[in-house]
Parts: C-alpha cells; structure tokens; sequence
C-alpha cells in the first residue's frame, strides 16, 4: 500500500481501538474527561509496549470547550482555539459514507502519531468531515465533541463506527483481527463488520442474504464503562430508521440492539467475543445490569511516564531505575529515602500554588494540609458533600493549624444539575470567608489534562466521593498515588481494590452498601464518616507525624503506581481480549 496515503503509518495494525474521545494532549482538545484521558493513556501504553494497534475517533475543531466561570459560580462556555495542522497531520485520502439519510458524506482524516518511550509509533486516526463538498449541516458533524441532541449523536456515531471501518479499509490495513470498542458510543462498526462479512445463498429460487453473527462476534471486543443506566445511549428505532441506511432491515438491527430502542451497549456486547467492565467492582455490576452477557473485569490504568511530575521523575529514575518502560519497579519506591519525597511534594506543591496565586490571586500556604477534588462536575460525584455539614468542617479547620482544598472540573453544557453543583460550591467559599481564615477554597476554571498534572501531585490528599456504585473505576486518584499523594475516598470503582487502610490512604465508611437508608440519609452518613477520619486521622497524621506520612508518600506510590497503569492494564487486555484461543 501507498505510503503516502497513509501518511507514513509503518506499523500495520491488527487492533482498531474506537473511542467518540481520544485524550492526548491539552494541545490536541479532543476530550471531556476520564473516558478520552484514558483512551489516550491506553494508546501511548501500547506504544511504548510495542502492540501494534490503531486508534480511531473524530476531530472537534472546537474542542469540548474551555470553561470560564464568573464570580457567582456561573459557568461559560467558549469554544477551543486550536489549529489541528499543529499536532496532525492531514492524510490525502477520504472516503465517501453514504449511511448517514442516504446522502453521501465526504470524510477525511487527520493523523497524530505517539512514539512511545521505546520508539514504536502508535498511529491515530481523527475523522473530519468539514470539507467544502459537504452540505453545511454535515461539515458541523466534528465540530464540538458531545453537543448538539439525539439526532445529532446519532449521526456522529454513524461517523465515527462505520466512516471509521470504511476509512481504515481505504487505507488497505487488512490485518485487523479485532475491532475494539471503547464504549458504546463506536457500536456502530459491527453493523459495518455486518454487511461486510454478508453472504448470499441461494436456495432453489430465492437468493437469501445471510448476515454472519459468529464472524463479527469473532473480530469484536466490548469495554463498558458506566453503571449507570442513563450512561448507555439509546437511540429510538424511528429516528434510527430515519437517520441510518445500512442496507441492514429494521429487523435485524432490533434483533441485535434491544426491544424498544437501540441500545449501544447491547448492540455491542450481542457482537463481541469479550466483553468488560473496568474495574472489578464494575465488572460485577456491569453483569447485573446485563445478565445476558458474561461481563469481565480489567481494571483501569494511567499512563505513567504521563502523569509522573517533573519533580519526581527525576526520584525514581534514581531510585526505581527501570520504572519508565515497566512500572511495576515503582515498588522501590520503598526505599526512596523519606525527606526525599517530602521535598518532591513540596515542589509539587509550590508550583501548584504558584499556578494559584497567578491564576486567583489566592494564597496558599504549603504548610498548610490541602485537599484535591478535580473531576467532570457530574452529581454522582458529590463534590460539595464535605460542605453538608459547614460547621463541623470549619471546626475541624479552626481546631487545626487549617485546611485548603483546591477544586476543579468541568460541567457538561447541558447538564443543569452539574452547573448548580459548581455554583453551589462557590456559595459555600463565599460563606467560609466571612466566618473563618483557617478554611481556605479556591476553584480553578477548565481543567485540562495540563491542570490535572498540576493539582493531582500538588495537593497532600486526593478525596472523591461518588455515590456507589456509580465510580466504574475513576482514574485522577491513581494519578495523585503515582505523585506519592494518598486517597481518601469512599470504596467505589479502583478504590476497591486500591485502599489498603492507612497505608496506601483511608476509605470513607465500609463496603457494605446501607440499602436502607433514603438519598439525605446516606449523604448525611458519608458527609459524617468523611470528617470523622479527616478530623480523627488524616489531620493529626500530616500535622503531627510527617515522618509516617512521608512514609505512607512512598507506600502509595509503591503499591498503587506500580499496579493501577495502563502498562498492566494493557498486559491484561492481550491476556484476556486480544490474544486468547477462549
Ligand atoms: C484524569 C482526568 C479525568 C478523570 O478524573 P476522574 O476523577 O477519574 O473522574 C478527567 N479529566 C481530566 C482532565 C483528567 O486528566
């Protein structure tokens, strides 16, 4: 095949990894949140592990969006500036999709291409379809990543499931032996795999078509990644008959993808050799939910060589010596001498303030215990619960040298209950001031992955607090235990399987879900259990034993960094999805 319209790609991949968000680079703003930050980790694992894989996904010439908030808590949105000829490429070939209303659609794709740590590339595919050839309502298809209604997502998973087979197909890659999906959003492709794989059989006077099932099932694995119902998208058969002609009948498609409407997660477990959830917890829930399918686990991971700061970088390169191509090594982190990384944090520590101090004009003391809690402002996540009861949290701050929390995050446009939650907590920093100077809040507008590296590894605790089970799995925590930052969360998603009490962090209560409590009563529980082990534990530790408490930096490090990465996450993958003869 011709170099040139692959615009160089050397490798020829056997995994095409589909994800609606793709998370590289603050630079290249292709993503919302943890589900493209961890597709992207996941294609720079598999770099550096020399798998020769292929991402697929859509440009958002605008980005998700950069967030601005008002003094109120208001949260406003821009569109993202950006020039995709900075970071990629653009690829000469397109092709022409047809099965979006039967009109045919001109897509292009523009290339980024990851050179792991090793020097393999992994090659990554953003399709496009704002070209001049396009009708206008179809050239606005990759502008925004997850705007517009049901219609619109409908179209641009079309886009993204089928354009993104027929555009590997132009590009003469035929070695492809399984078609991941990074959730439901790319399920699309199996219908695609479908009508290729279609045989005709002829019986006495009828032609027949045939629609191999086993074949696609057998090229095809599945990553869930919500235990929440409202997560999956479903699509209504009577715009699915309106918006995709596949030359699949209504039957078929119903068939495969659900009673009363399409569901994309059904659609893509009924058409997949392996399927998981992304932690175990997840995994169990995820069968609950489908019991139809047998659902696996694979834990998330993050990228490590990517989420390490500078400051401790240079740490293990010294004391952990063959972390960056294996992190498993970050076990040594044990024998890291202690006011060792004490000083790293503070580093960390001092440039995240810095960072403050420019962007809020806020000053943070970095002596002073300071909490992290940044994530998408979704409402399951509950990031105002530690403020339930304000009295007892400014106690807990005013009977203590303090107390600072920096927080962060995005709320999706639309969502009316994310918004108030982020204005909710700028009411609560507007109380705390006129009543005390030991609680100190500041919350930084549009994180971005750049952010995220800053405030993971610059503050001394790490909290999150979802509603169970409704974490699947949750990365930023794993970032902050890379950077020697323990958490204090309550066991849902990794945190399961990553909390070892008072080692590693603390859990907020138990694992035994109170079934009987009401929503107040099981917020009031958690907001309760939550300041009972700051007060009783964490603020005595970091005040009074900083001798432990580094030793608890290493020990997070140690035993989480080396375990919950997109390196082991990967190694699962080809164990149990990509290379087995199950
Ligand atoms: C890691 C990351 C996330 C994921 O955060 P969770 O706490 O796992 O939800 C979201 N956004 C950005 C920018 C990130 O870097």
């Amino acid at each position: 095949m011709n170099s040139y319209l692959r615009g160089g790609i050397e490798i020829d991949p056997t995994i095409a990894y589909f994800s609606m968000e793709i998370g590289m680079e603050t630079a290249v703003p292709t993503y919302s949140g943890g589900l493209g930050v961890l597709a992207g980790d996941t294609l720079k694992s598999c770099a550096d592990l020399g798998l020769p894989v292929i991402g697929v996904s859509l440009l958002y010439r605008q980005g998700y969006f950069r967030q601005e908030i008002t003094e109120q808590g208001e949260q406003k949105e821009h569109p993202v500036l950006w020039n995709p000829e900075d970071r990629l490429l653009k690829l000469p070939g397109k092709v022409v999709l047809t099965e979006i209303e039967g009109r045919d659609i001109l897509v292009q794709a523009w290339l980024y291409t990851y050179t792991g740590n090793t020097g393999m590339d992994v090659p990554i595919l953003f399709l496009d379809t704002d070209l001049e050839a396009n009708r206008e309502d179809d050239r606005r298809l990759t502008d925004a990543l997850y705007a517009g209604g049901q219609e619109f997502r409908l179209k641009q998973e079309i886009l993204l499931g089928i354009g993104g087979v027929k555009y590997l197909r132009s590009l003469g890659f035929n070695q492809i032996r399984t078609y991941h999906m990074n959730e439901g959003h790319s399920s699309l492709l199996t219908l695609e795999l479908l009508r290729e794989y279609q045989r005709t059989v002829f019986e006495t006077w009828d032609a027949e078509t045939v629609w191999d099932v086993d074949k696609v099932k057998s090229l095809c694995v599945f990553t869930t990644h919500t235990p929440v119902a409202a997560g999956h998208d479903r699509f209504s058969f009577d715009l699915v008959e309106r918006v995709l002609k596949t030359g699949l009948s209504m039957n078929v498609i119903r068939r495969l993808s659900g009673e009363d409407c399409l569901n994309m997660t059904t659609l893509g477990l009924n058409l997949s050799r392996f399927a998981n959830g992304v932690a175990y917890q997840h995994g169990d829930v995820s069968s609950g939910m489908f019991p139809h399918h047998r659902i696996d686990f694979i834990t998330n991971g993050i990228h490590t060589y990517t989420w390490v700061h500078e400051a401790f970088r240079k740490l293990f390169d010294r004391h952990a010596r063959l972390w960056t191509n294996d992190p498993k090594y970050l076990r040594e982190a044990m024998t890291i001498p202690r006011e060792e990384v004490w000083r790293a944090h503070l580093d960390c520590k001092n440039r995240l303030f810095d960072r403050i101090s420019k962007l809020m004009g806020a000053t943070f003391d970095p002596e002073i215990l300071t909490l992290g809690f940044a994530r998408r402002a979704a409402a399951y996540k509950r990031a105002s619960l530690m403020f339930r009861d304000l009295d007892r949290l400014i106690d807990i701050a005013e009977n203590s040298p303090g107390l600072q929390i920096v927080y962060a995050g995005k709320s999706h446009p639309k969502d009316g209950e994310g918004k108030r939650l982020i204005q909710e907590i700028h009411q609560y920093k507007q109380r705390i001031e006129k009543r005390t100077q030991k609680l100190k809040l500041v919350y930084m507008p549009n994180y971005t992955m750049d952010l995220g590296y800053c405030i993971t590894a610059g503050v001394d605790v790490w909290v999150n607090t979802p509603i169970r089970p409704h974490e699947a799995s949750g990365t930023s925590g794993m970032k902050a235990a890379l950077n020697g930052v323990p958490n204090l969360s309550i066991l849902d998603g990794w945190w399961v399987e990553g909390c070892i009490e008072g080692v590693t962090g603390w859990a907020i209560g138990d694992l035994d879900p109170r079934l009987d409590l009401s929503a107040e009563e099981r917020d009031d529980l958690d907001c309760r259990n939550l300041h009972d082990k700051l007060e009783s534990v964490v603020v005595p530790k970091f005040y009074e034993d900083r001798d432990g408490w580094a030793g608890m930096q290493c020990q997070a490090i140690a035993i989480n960094g080396s375990l919950f990465n997109t390196h082991r996450q990967m190694e699962q993958y080809v164990t149990k999805a990509y290379f087995t003869s199950r």
